[in-house]
This record gives structure tokens, sequence and C-alpha cells, in this order.
């Protein structure tokens, strides 16, 4: 099993790519106020299988109607459903975030996520994992956002991207390769390096003609010739 998710090390080192990437598109620092845990996971769920722009579309439409979370999680299932089905799979979605909101209300005592931020990073990563349709991004994008936790969040963007750099193994799926960059990419370089690696993959290393021309990895990325 070992054997098949290792990668050959080669390539750029991470704080060599960290560096150039931050000389393209700029340091990336959490805001001062970073979101609220519980605000950070539904807005994931809402971005399961779809874009940015209509995750952002479902989500302010159930806050618009529902402002609270007790009032999403009273709220009809049909009524959920219709207000995130922009968002596409409105109704497992809306199966996932009531059941979610359930769970946490039963857990906590109320619905608020805050205490996660508090626990141990392992703990924190437990918590989330339990809740039904809760994977490992996921999961990775609420301990790195909203709690500043050691996490790196693997998204279709930085797996390419991190194949072709030669950074994530080349058969590794997105589970396997964010296990295998954890231990790799320092902790207080995860959020920006996180942020540019994807900006890399929108700009300039696309999924079918990456730009190898004038990127600014190419002198070491090893599929710099091969990508173009
Ligand atoms: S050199 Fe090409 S394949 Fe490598 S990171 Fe840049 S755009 Fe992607």
């Amino acid at each position: 099993m070992e054997r098949r998710v290792k990668v050959k090390e080669q390539g750029a080192s991470i704080s060599w790519l960290d560096r150039k990437l931050v000389a393209a598109y700029g340091d990336r620092v959490r805001p001062r106020r970073p979101p609220d845990p519980l605000d950070e996971l539904v807005l994931t769920v809402l971005s399961q299988n779809t874009n940015d722009r209509n995750r952002d579309r479902a989500y302010q439409s159930l806050r618009g109607r529902l402002p609270t979370w007790e009032d999403v999680a009273a709220a009809p299932r049909e009524e959920v459903v219709g207000l995130i089905r922009v968002g596409g799979l409105a109704r497992q979605k809306s199966e996932r975030i009531q059941a979610m909101l359930g769970v946490i209300r039963e857990r906590e005592g109320t619905l608020s996520l805050r205490r996660l931020c508090g626990l141990p990073a392992d703990e924190a990563k437990a918590y989330l994992r339990s809740l039904k349709g809760v994977g490992e991004k996921t999961t990775a994008i609420v301990m790195l956002f909203a709690c500043g936790m050691a996490a790196f969040p693997v998204d279709t963007h930085i797996l390419r991207v991190g194949k072709r750099l030669g950074i994530i193994p080349t058969r590794a799926t997105a589970d396997q390769a964010h296990a295998h960059l954890l231990p790799r990419v320092p902790a207080e370089l995860m959020y920006r390096f996180h942020i540019n690696l994807i900006e890399h993959g929108r700009r300039v290393c696309h999924p079918r003609k990456p730009a190898c021309t004038g990127c600014c990895l190419s002198i070491k990325c090893p599929s710099a010739s091969k990508a173009e």
C-alpha cells in the first residue's frame, strides 16, 4: 500500500515553491477575524460539486432567508432545498446540513462550533470527521481557515499542480495527497501555500494546457517539458 503512494523526491522544495509563489501572487495572511467554524463548515458543504460563485449564491440565499443556524435547523426540508438549489445537489446538501446541525446542538448544547478551535488538532479533526458527509477536505478547510490549525486541504487544483511539481505522488487520491503533504508543508506556510497553489492552478497550470512558458516554477518543475 505504502509503495503505491510513494513519490520519487525530485524537483523543488516546498519552501522554494512557496517563495516563488509569494513573489508571483503575494503573501497571504489569515484575516484577523477568521470565519466562524460553523459558517465555514456549512459553506464548505455547499461548495461540494459546484463552483465558488454558485456556492456563494446558495449560502447567501440560505442566510438571507434563515439568518440563524437555529432557523436553518428548524426550517422545513423543502424550504432549505429551495433556498440552496442554485448550488446543486440541494436535497443531499440540505439533509446533511440539517443533520449536522442536529448533532452539533446535541453535543454542544447550542448551535456553535467555536469550542472546536480550542481543541487539540487531532480531536478537532475527529470531531469533524464524525459528522456525516464531512470528509478529509471539508475537515481540513474548517481547521485551516476557521481555526488556523495545521491542515492542508487538497482540491482539484492542488492535486493536479502538486503532481506535476512532484510534491504529490502521481497516483495519490486527494485524501492520500493530504496525508502526504501534511508533514511536509511547514505549518506556518500552509495557509498561503494552499491559497497560492490554487491561484497558480487557476492562472497558469491549467488542467489541459498548462502555460509552462513563463511559469515561475518551470525551472524546477519535472513536468515542464511534458506538460506543454
Ligand atoms: S512548469 Fe508547467 S506543469 Fe510545471 S507548474 Fe508550471 S505550468 Fe504547471
